[in-house]
């Protein structure tokens, strides 16, 4: 099977429920067990709260962009994001790092990702914003 998608929408709080369902009825198709819905929304969760909270500081105004293919019954993904960028992505990866200890995050986002993805990179300037690949 074949299938390609973007969805874009502004960085509010809100837009990560859209997203996290409107990649799970993408996927439906393949018949993934309950397993793999469950990892792949979280994928998607933690990857859009990212772009919204950390890339554009929930500006309402800016656009997270999410382009997705299925080829056969491999996904492939990517979470963008014209924002902050991250400074060090490799300390970034880092389980527990965290530029936000005030809001009550736990740095694990990134963590969580790696895990449940079977390839995940991380491209990401300073002012010109991130991209998160992912495959699964
Ligand atoms: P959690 O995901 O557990 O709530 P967190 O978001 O801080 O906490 P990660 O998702 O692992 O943890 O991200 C680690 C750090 O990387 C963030 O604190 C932030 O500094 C940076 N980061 C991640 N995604 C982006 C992004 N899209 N734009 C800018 N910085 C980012
Ligand atoms: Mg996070």
């Amino acid at each position: 099977m074949k299938n390609e998608m973007t969805l874009s929408f502004v960085a509010i709080e809100e837009n990560e429920a859209l997203a996290r369902m409107a990649m799970t009825c993408f996927i439906t198709p393949l018949d993934p067990t309950l397993e793999e819905i469950s990892e792949f929304k979280t994928i998607v969760s933690e990857a859009v709260t990212n772009a919204i909270i950390h890339g554009y500081d929930c500006d309402g105004v800016s656009m997270v962009k999410i382009h997705a293919v299925i080829d056969d019954h491999k996904i492939s993904m990517t979470v963008q994001d014209e924002g902050n960028g991250i400074f060090d992505v490799e300390q970034a990866m880092e389980p527990m790092f965290t530029t936000k200890p005030l809001m009550e995050r736990s740095g694990m986002g990134f963590t969580i990702m790696e895990s449940f993805s079977d390839h995940l990179s991380v491209e990401s300037s300073i002012g010109n914003g991130t991209i998160v690949r992912f495959e699964k």
